[in-house]
């Protein structure tokens, strides 16, 4: 069978366990399916061959392809992959009915005939860069879940021919498989790093075809409780402390022009993300995203002074501040010794003839907590496109190479 064939079957037999995160749920995995589904790769997982296969209470799945280099051959740096089992939840069906339309010949893809949803050129033209493709759509009733499928589609399929190529020298390849990356990378957090004991991994989590991402946001949040005093506005003159105010000063303090909205590229910002407020207390949400850790530091310290301020402006108000890391840029963690990782992702791209589109992402990959934990952590595209949305699509030319680039990596780590 061909290798877009064995990616599509791979991917059709994922996809059918549905498992959606859900945010705010107060265990991990957030959902049953996360669980079903590493159950299902286990066992697939064993088929080929892998050992120390393992899945953890949190639902972590990790295992290892043994080494299969002949004696007295070089060492062999030890790699790993990442894939995460969740769908992303936008409030769509978490049931996936994936179609495959075949042999693509341009213009708009009929995602339902009941009920009008279109995947249309006008909005997404770079659909007809894939005429003669055979491209995976959703019914439009939910996301593809090409976002992280298509990357254990890739990985699975990666193993499945190592494993049956004995020309195809490797070291040791571990992979880890985790719930919840859509809720705040939640599982790799859960990670038990003894389970994966390697010298570099990869995520294969961003869109279309040549996409590599190495620098990612340094992510934390912090949170503004405020405690007034409250009393009848007949004796309120110099007694009641409005909390709603007290936070209405505190956002007021930061720059307008910093925040999501007004900023690109590599510009940082806070963002306020929520403010409650009764007339007794309030609470503000804040999330601090910077590229550079000097910035990010700074934007953690400005939030620290902001609070001291008001805390003298408002004596009589009870002002408590919680800050936390929540990840970090991935590039803060290249090194003299890893840092073949990344150029590894370049020549293989080279070799196969892609054109590598580097990007700063503003946002953040399960890479960017394992790289916090000194495991460097890039990432390469799976060749979808339309990530969290119901016109999600797979170009299946396009996810070939993103499978071509495993194999070429572990070609490249293993010479
Ligand atoms: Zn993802």
């Amino acid at each position: 069978m061909n290798l877009q064939k064995r990616l599509q079957e791979r991917f059709l037999r994922y996809a059918a366990v549905s498992s959606q995160s859900n945010e705010g749920a107060a265990v991990v995995p957030s959902t049953p399916g996360q669980r079903e589904l590493a159950e299902l790769l286990k066992k697939d997982l064993a088929e080929l061959g892998l050992v120390d296969l393992e899945i953890s209470e949190y639902s972590v799945l990790t295992g290892r392809l043994p080494a299969n280099l002949p004696e007295g051959y070089h060492a062999v740096p030890k790699v790993g992959w990442v894939t995460h089992l969740d769908t992303v939840n936008v409030c769509l069906s978490p049931e996936v009915h994936p179609q495959i339309i075949k042999n693509y010949q341009g213009g708009d893809i009929c995602l339902n005939k009941e009920k009008q949803i279109y995947l249309t050129v006008k909005e997404h033209p770079e659909i007809e860069r894939y005429i003669g493709d055979d491209i995976i759509v959703s019914d439009g009733t939910s996301v593809l879940g090409a976002d992280n499928k298509a990357a254990i589609s890739n990985i699975m399929v990666a193993l499945e021919t190592l494993v049956n190529d004995k020309n195809r020298y490797h070291g040791e390849i571990y992979v880890a498989f985790v719930p919840d990356e859509e809720v705040g990378l939640l599982g790799s957090k859960k990670m038990d790093f003894s389970k994966f004991p390697v010298d570099f991994a990869y995520t294969i989590d961003c869109c279309e075809l040549g996409e590599v991402v190495y620098q990612t946001f340094n992510a934390g949040s912090a949170e503004v409780y405020i405690k007034g005093i409250t009393a009848h506005p007949m004796s309120a003159k110099g007694v009641l402390v409005n909390p709603a105010l007290v936070a209405v000063d505190l956002v007021n303090s930061f720059d307008r022009m910093q925040t999501p909205e007004h900023t690109e590229g590599l510009e940082g910002f806070i963002w306020v993300n929520g403010i409650d407020a009764n007339v007794s207390e309030a609470k503000v949400s804040l999330k601090i995203r910077d590229h550079n850790k000097k910035l990010y530091e700074a934007r953690k310290q400005q939030i620290r002074d902001a609070v001291e301020f008001l805390r003298l402006r408002h004596p009589k108000a009870v002002i408590e501040l919680t800050m936390s890391d929540t990840y970090a840029n991935i590039e803060d963690a290249v090194r003299e010794d890893n840092k073949k990782c990344i150029d590894f992702i370049y020549q293989a791209m080279d070799e196969l003839g892609i054109t590598p589109k580097t990007i700063a992402m503003r946002g953040g990959t399960d890479g960017s907590f394992i790289s916090s934990k000194g495991i460097l952590t890039p990432n390469y595209f799976t060749g979808a496109h339309n990530f969290h949305s119901n016109c999600e699509f797979m170009p299946m030319s396009a996810v070939e190479k993103s499978c071509l680039m495993t194999l070429k990596l572990v070609e490249l780590i293993t010479k």
